[in-house]
């Protein structure tokens, strides 16, 4: 292991944490990573509450974490407390975002090549119901969004930036902050898919410039599953609508009139899971602990380690693109349907997963794949661990 990051974080702990860890070599963590221990106690713990006292009773009781939970969540993002919704996955928050938007006839949506599919369906289903239309920005040499393409196309006629960062087939990190500092000089909004991205690197929306983001509890966060936020900027809220309003997102003043909540909770509903709620928060502070810089280090190694030794297997071609690449390795094994080989690996406890074209049509037409083998590492992996899955690969063939 290289020194730095040794010093940087200690491995042997943070496994010490993830119990799984000395059964299982998991690098699915682009599906659902492992819960550190504090996330999956709290939400046990929770629930032992809600049993014992009550659901509305348990709430009271634990009403300032609750409210802590807002702050440990902006505080990762470089948001503030109130530009914060939880939701239930990032497709909920990301389609609140999206559903909020004003669209008008002939309004233009600028999207990425490794657009999300559901992303992409919303786009669809909105063109059922209004002329917009909806053009991909080009990629640049490297696969990554071509940020001089998007100056070309940033138009007037532009209401909505709508980009993945880091897609979910494969390593490439899109250049969010290039993108953000284009939009922000235009009439569009920008959105960003941040799915992949939180918990995985720094991600900083002040230096994004992002008005919306959205990302997934269960991802690199390590959080529990049915989680997720959306992140809402002081202007977007000034001017988005939710598209539902609940008497938790507003309240009923008048016979006739209601008032929105002033903060991105106005995105929220009453009923919600509160011990997921509670553990989303205990990873946010988990992922804070370990240090995003350090934790983003680490991945991008133990992923070169990873394309170096595919790399030099016969049969493996190696799919990531990108300039700067990150934790999400894809390939293709000459032989293998992916999901053949995930389960061949998955009978001897290594935990990969695949990625086919319906998740992301555009990159994948463009690039003449159908679909592609996916092992995503975090940072609680060992270089041994990666040693044993390159040779568990490379031995299918
Ligand atoms: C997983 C993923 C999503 C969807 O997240 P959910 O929490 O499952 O709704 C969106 N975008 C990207 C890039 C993803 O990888």
């Amino acid at each position: 292991m290289n020194d730095i990051l040794a010093s940087t974080l200690d491995i042997q702990a943070l496994r010490a944490d993830t119990p799984a860890t000395t059964a299982l070599l998991h690098a699915n963590n682009a599906g659902a990573s492992l819960q550190p221990q504090p996330v999956t106690d709290t939400v046990l713990n929770y629930l032992a509450l809600e049993q014992q006292r009550g659901g509305y009773e348990a709430a009271i009781a634990r009403h300032a974490e609750r409210e802590a939970v807002y702050a440990d969540l902006a505080r990762l993002i470089g948001a503030q407390s109130r530009q914060i919704a939880i939701t239930d996955s990032a497709t909920r928050a990301w389609n609140l975002a999206f559903a909020s938007v004003p669209f008008r006839p002939g309004d233009r949506i600028l999207t990425s090549m490794a657009e999300y599919a559901s992303n992409y369906l919303a786009f669809l289903h909105l063109q059922e119901r209004l002329p917009v239309t909806v053009t991909p920005v080009p990629s640049d040499e490297t696969g990554q969004l071509s940020v001089r393409a998007l100056a070309d196309l940033l138009d007037d006629r532009v209401r909505l930036v709508a980009v993945t960062h880091i897609p979910t087939n494969g390593g490439l990190v899109n250049p969010a902050a290039a993108i953000g500092e284009l939009v922000a000089d235009s009439q569009a909004l920008f959105l960003l898919d941040a799915c992949q991205s939180v918990g995985q690197m720094p991600v900083d929306v002040g230096e994004i410039q992002a008005d919306l983001l959205t990302t997934t509890g269960r991802k690199y966060l390590r959080g529990p599953r049915g989680t997720g936020f959306l992140y809402v900027s002081d202007t977007a809220l000034d001017v988005l609508r939710p598209p539902i309003a609940d008497l938790f997102g507003a309240r009923w003043t008048e016979r006739d009139s209601y008032t929105l909540r002033r903060d991105a909770r106005r995105f929220e509903l009453y009923e919600s899971n509160i011990a997921a709620t509670l553990g989303l928060g205990a990873a946010a502070r988990y992922a804070a602990a370990v240090g995003p810089s350090a934790s983003w280090a680490r991945i991008r190694a133990l992923a070169e380690r990873l394309r170096e030794g595919l790399a030099a297997e016969p049969g493996i071609t190696l799919t990531d693109q990108g300039h700067v690449k990150g934790g999400i390795v894809t390939f293709t094994v000459r032989g293998w349907e992916p999901p053949q080989l995930v389960e061949r690996l998955r009978a001897r406890d290594i935990n990969i997963w695949h990625s086919s074209i319906e998740s992301t049509r555009l990159d994948m037409e463009k690039r003449g794949l159908r679909s592609v083998v996916r092992a995503s590492v975090h940072y609680f992996n060992t270089e041994q661990e990666i040693d044993r899955l390159v040779e568990a690969i490379g031995s299918a063939r």
